[in-house]
């Protein structure tokens, strides 16, 4: 099946299939506005969550977590967490979707500020390990939870749609291995 390969085989490969469908469907999205005045609301809720997550100081935090010797919770093990819709929908969103290390330890999606998606796995999103909860107040984590949620809520009914269409256009991925 044609979502196989997004979600299942390595990590590479999920990441080129979805280089590959970007490539066939990204015009025919743009060419859609109901699906962009999803999908810009879709952002809308990104950001909201990430600029919560930057305020907090996760990306320092996770990034210094992660280069201690017992490792954090973006190890290179989590970078199995990604798939290729939710790498599909960050190509859309214009992040240059690559590896951008390669140690052997920490996530490859793990850059210099931190994650480089703004639609991350969905495992990703959910933990709040004990680190976090020391450094933040409860009212943070409370609002970081609240905007998590509906953020989830809206890149399902956008996972849905794209995952229709891939199936009703999967003649044009054949060539896919
Ligand atoms: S995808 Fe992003 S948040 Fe998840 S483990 Fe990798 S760097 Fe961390």
């Amino acid at each position: 099946m044609i979502t196989d390969i997004l979600y299942s085989g390595s990590v590479v490969s999920r990441l080129a299939a979805s280089r590959f469908i970007h490539r066939q469907l990204a015009e025919k999205l743009r060419g859609q506005d109901s699906f962009m005045s999803e999908f810009t609301r879709l952002l809308q809720h990104a950001k909201a969550v990430n600029n919560h997550m930057a305020e907090m100081n996760l990306g320092a935090l996770c990034i210094r977590c992660s280069a201690q010797p017992s490792g954090g919770c973006c190890s290179l093990y989590m970078a199995g967490e990604t798939d290729g819709l939710q790498m599909l929908m960050n190509l859309l969103a214009g992040i240059d979707v690559q590896a951008v290390r390669d140690d052997g330890s920490e996530c490859i999606f793990l850059g210099q500020s931190g994650c480089i998606f703004i639609f991350k796995p969905m495992f990703c999103l959910n933990y709040i390990c004990s680190h976090i909860h020391q450094a933040a107040s409860s009212a943070q984590i409370e609002e970081l939870q609240r905007l998590t949620g509906v953020l989830l809520a809206k890149h399902f009914e956008v996972e849905q749609f794209l995952l229709g269409l891939i199936r009703r256009e999967k003649g044009q991925f054949s060539i896919l291995p």
